[in-house]
């Protein structure tokens, strides 16, 4: 029996077609008419006027989005704690901190309440934060309009890491075109992917220009390599973005599919008591639901999430227990922390399931099969 991935990469047919132009024109340099073919599809996709530098992964958007908000060496950046540790390790390649903030129960996301009194009392203490990071996790929009309201009163950077979040939306406006400046991922577990890659999304050409040079080292303007500013190599390649222009034709597709995994997985658990499917608070959240998770409540049903995950393993599924909080990841047991214990519950209790695009009506069978026996 094949194993089945949580999520895997899944190709539509015009991805080769558009690498092998990029052969035949023997443009295999980290520029080329892929990345900007690929930028622009991502513009008219987000809409609202976003501009987009496609770059080499969603880490190094965020370590640029970071250095265009201005952070520096003992600045302050709040950040969600519960999410993937790339969110917050750019933070650290500035020499700046992390202030970890809290999830609430609705979204799973950042908590405003919890946000708002992290920013006065930083204030207090004589350092404001240089930026926010909210993050959309799971595919579920975090709750932008409070969110970006704190943002804008006290006129601090928002930025919004879209990795998981491509093709949601939040009372119809799109993940990444919210904040300040957005990021993307199409790493190869990613709702659409270019095996590794990521973007930057941003409000105008200033700000789409100065991420291009900072990520093609930071060339002046000259005949020979002149340069004032630190760059980086960070730009995604003509090739890999060949990739994600085949893709962009199959992203709502990609989308329509793992929504009907959410679907699939409602259907699955309507009958037990104790476990609860991740969805949507209100009709104005979209989510892609790149991956579908369940809660779990030891209590009623008198099993863990460790027990479902042991079970599905030993029928060769694949599933995993959601991000553990970064405040109580080790790396950074030193940084400050604001809210409660909702994200440190939700780790608890918490499981993802497989959620592809790709999936068979035989890997249903089989997943529903392997949790049911367990039921
Ligand atoms: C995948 C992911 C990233 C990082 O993207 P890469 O392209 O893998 O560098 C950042 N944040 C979140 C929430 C992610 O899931």
């Amino acid at each position: 029996m094949n194993k089945i991935w949580l999520s895997s990469p899944h190709m539509g047919g015009a991805e080769q077609e558009f690498v092998q132009k990029a052969f035949e024109t023997n443009w295999i340099a980290p520029l080329g008419p892929n990345v900007n073919g690929f930028e622009q599809d991502l513009e008219s996709y987000l809409k609202d006027e976003s501009k987009v530098a496609c770059l080499a992964s969603g880490t190094s958007a965020l370590h640029i989005a970071l250095i265009l908000a201005g952070v520096k060496l003992h600045d302050e950046v709040i950040c969600q704690s519960m999410t993937f540790s790339a969110s917050a390790n750019p933070i650290k390649y500035l020499g700046a901190n992390p202030v970890f903030i809290d999830s609430e129960e609705d979204t799973w996301n950042m908590c405003p309440i919890a946000l708002e009194e992290s920013i006065k009392d930083r204030i207090l203490k004589g350092n404001k934060p240089k930026a926010i990071i909210v993050v959309h996790l799971y595919g579920m929009p975090a709750k932008m309009d409070e969110i970006s309201t704190i943002a804008n009163k006290f006129q601090i950077t928002l930025i919004e890491d879209a990795a998981e979040a491509l093709g949601s939306t939040y009372k119809g406006k799109k993940c990444g075109t919210f904040g300040d400046y957005g990021i993307l991922s199409f790493n190869g577990n990613k709702i659409i992917t270019t095996s590794g890659g990521g973007a930057l999304v941003c409000k105008n050409d200033v700000d789409k220009n100065k991420t291009i040079f900072l990520a093609t080292q930071a060339r002046d303007n000259a005949p020979h390599y002149q340069h004032s500013e630190i760059g980086y190599n960070y730009r995604m390649s003509n090739v890999l973005a060949g990739i994600g222009r085949g893709q962009m034709e199959v992203l709502d597709k990609h989308i329509q599919f793992r929504r009907g995994n959410n679907r699939f997985y409602k259907n699955l658990f309507k009958n037990c008591s104790g476990i609860k499917v991740f969805e949507e608070p209100s009709s104005s959240y979209y989510s892609n639901h790149w991956l579908s998770c369940i809660l779990i409540d030891k209590e009623k049903t008198g099993f863990t999430t460790e027990d479902i995950r042991l079970q599905l393993d030993s029928d060769n599924i694949e599933s995993r227990p959601l991000w553990k909080p970064m405040h109580l990841q080790p790396v950074f047991k030193d940084c400050d922390y604001y809210g409660e214990s909702v994200s440190e519950d939700l780790f608890n209790n918490g499981i993802c399931l497989p959620s592809g695009s790709n999936l068979t009506e035989n890997d249903f069978e089989r997943i529903a099969t392997s949790i049911k026996k367990f039921l």
